[in-house]
């Protein structure tokens, strides 16, 4: 079924859906010509792991300068088609903006400025390191190409890269330094899940995905782990579908704190894998239990500001409150509010706490940390340990759902 999508690969399901409802009934009466542009059109889509993605890099540092090196592989700067300079292993290359175009220079060379820069990769893998200097960031290693070009005072970089190899920086930067191998590949595939299901969010921007929080944070190519090469390398192109083979939201989040949230609680929106489960597996991990304080003066002004109305003469002991289960407000005195906002406004780790009051102090005992809702790293984590497959640990999380092959 999946196999249909064709160069489509990068839509939403959604509009795969239309997809397939409108164009396919016509394939059955399409001329022969028509037939073999399907399939050549399908078959530049079968393998998902040949699949380039263009991410643009360091997305909200608005960056003004930086150095860029060759690691492996020669690479080739070039502006509008033309040759600018080969670059060979450890040559350093700066680039900067300048008025509204980049300068690029080496050591004793000015190339000249030019509004559109690409440095590609001549090698069969190529890989660089980035040092930006303003503003200052630590180096980050990449693979693929860059593709630069200036944009409201700030260069734009753009990293074309092949989509397994953004997947394991990204599995590196969201799954953690040193995890075991089934959680690396469970988050492998949820990555890749996540990356497919959302490829065209900055499409009006000219790439596909940034590398923040906003789509998947991305920090570059896996560089201190070889379990996540090869967690990426044996999950190559698995996806995470529902009932209905549509790719599934794959949320997660740190530690759940013993009991996962409904998807509506978070987001309004109900989906049948998104349902709260119990466990046991995260109680023990390191974002388990979180503490806070808040003096009662200072609570009480938030609520009323919040819209309570009945809590001028309480006593510091009616402040006591306990969540048996994942609740989603917080009542007190016949006025609610959304816990989420609560969360929000106090940056608490979790919706999921008990207040204790102790003379004019609110003592705050949360448990979990993030939104609570999918899969829960750390429970994931210890699943893994207590040797799980990546396959068990997904269906933990993501009920009613199936690994499949993205073709
Ligand atoms: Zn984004
Ligand atoms: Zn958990």
């Amino acid at each position: 079924m999946l196999l249909r999508v064709g160069k489509q690969w990068g839509d939403t399901y959604s509009k795969t859906a239309i997809y397939k409802q409108d164009v396919l009934p016509t394939l059955v009466v399409a001329p022969k010509w028509v037939c073999l542009i399907l399939l050549i059109y399908s078959l530049s889509a079968i393998s998902a792991q040949g699949q380039k993605v263009d991410i643009s890099l360091f997305h909200s540092e608005k960056p003004q300068t930086f150095m860029f090196t060759s690691m492996s592989g020669e690479y080739e700067i070039r502006s509008e088609g033309k040759a600018i300079e080969s670059i060979i292993k450890n040559e350093i290359i700066h680039l900067s903006i300048d008025k509204d175009k980049i300068n690029v220079r080496a050591i004793g060379t000015d190339f000249g400025n030019f509004s559109h820069v690409e440095i590609v990769g001549l090698s069969r893998v190529s890989s660089f390191r980035v040092k930006l200097i303003t503003p200052s960031l630590e180096s980050r290693s990449y693979e693929g190409n860059l593709i630069l070009t200036v944009e409201l005072g700030h260069l734009k970089i753009i990293n074309h890269v092949a989509l397994e190899s953004y997947i394991a920086g990204v599995v590196e930067t969201e799954g953690g330094p040193s995890s075991p191998l089934e959680f690396y590949k469970s988050q492998a595939l949820i990555c890749r899940t996540y990356a497919l299901g959302h490829i065209n969010r900055h499409e009006n921007e000219g790439f596909q995905l940034c590398d923040g929080v906003h789509c998947q944070a991305y920090h570059g190519m896996s560089m201190n782990n070889h379990d996540v090469e090869i967690a990426t390398e044996a999950t190559v192109g698995l996806v995470i579908v529902d009932q209905n083979g549509k790719l599934i939201t794959a949320a997660f989040h740190s530690n759940c704190g013993g009991e996962t949230e409904n998807s509506e609680n978070v987001w309004t929106i109900p989906l049948p894998y998104l349902k709260s489960i119990e466990e046991d597996y995260c109680k023990q991990g390191p974002h388990s239990k979180w503490e806070s304080s808040i003096k009662i003066a200072d609570w009480k002004k938030y609520l009323k500001k919040n819209g309570f109305q009945n809590i001028d003469a309480l006593s510091s002991d009616d402040y006591s409150y306990k969540q048996d289960g994942r609740q989603f407000y917080y009542v007190l005195k016949g006025d609610s509010m959304r816990l989420k906002k609560i969360r929000a406004d106090w940056k608490f780790k979790s919706t999921y706490f008990w207040i204790i009051p102790v003379d004019d102090v609110l003592f705050f005992k949360g448990i979990g940390y993030g939104h609570g809702v999918g899969l829960c790293q750390e429970g994931a984590m210890e699943m893994a340990r207590q040797g799980y497959t990546y396959q068990q640990i997904i269906d933990h999380y993501y009920k009613n759902t199936k690994i499949v092959k993205y073709q």
